[in-house]
């Protein structure tokens, strides 16, 4: 019987770390990351200037600042290209 229990133990741990796993997604479409840090600053953009997506709804995983300015993005792919050109994607606003 103890030995059941054990065994029960260890696939219940290994259920939840196979969970936590599948969190790192380099474009992430899932709805905000409340524990991420980045999603408790305040950007001075709402929507993602390359891929157009809202921040606010879907979170921050990098961040530049800008002229004084902080702007957050949902991916490092798309605050270098941003980076590449970003006058051009202020003008745009
Ligand atoms: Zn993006």
């Amino acid at each position: 019987m103890k030995k059941l229990i054990l065994m029960l133990f260890t696939i219940v741990l290994f259920s939840c770390n196979k969970k936590e796993e599948t969190h790192s997604v380099e474009h992430s479409t899932s709805l905000i990351d409340t524990k991420n840090p980045l999603n408790k600053l305040k950007y001075d953009n709402k929507i993602d200037f390359y891929c157009k997506m809202d921040i606010t709804k879907y979170g921050v995983s990098d961040t530049t600042h800008y002229k004084g300015k902080l702007y957050g993005f949902c991916a490092k792919m798309c605050k270098d290209e941003f980076l590449k050109n970003p006058e051009m994607y202020l003008a745009k606003k």
